[in-house]
């Protein structure tokens, strides 16, 4: 048998519950108001999930920062110039 006392524990030691599924859309901003109330109690006792959700965070700005490009220059003139001389769509 695998004795685990006296070992470190990893944070999965703890045995998943449904909440830990929840950790992505966590991360994401994706829980409405009541689901992250309850997540982030969830994350209080869960140690997997805060890691989980330290680690989707960092990937989540990494991608941004990665997708993230600088408009040409001459963008910004040409968008102004245009609003010059389009004309504004009627109300519907
Ligand atoms: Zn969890």
């Amino acid at each position: 048998m695998n004795d685990r006392r006296g070992s470190a524990r990893s944070p999965r030691d703890e045995e998943p519950t449904p909440w830990c599924a929840a950790a992505s859309a966590y991360a994401l901003h994706a829980l409405i108001d009541t689901e992250l109330a309850a997540f982030e109690q969830h994350l209080t006792e869960c140690a997997a999930c805060r890691q989980e959700v330290d680690r989707l965070r960092e990937t989540a700005a990494r991608l941004g920062a990665a997708s993230a490009t600088q408009p040409p220059a001459h963008l910004r003139e040409k968008v102004l110039s245009e609003i010059a001389h389009t004309r504004q769509q009627p109300p519907d």
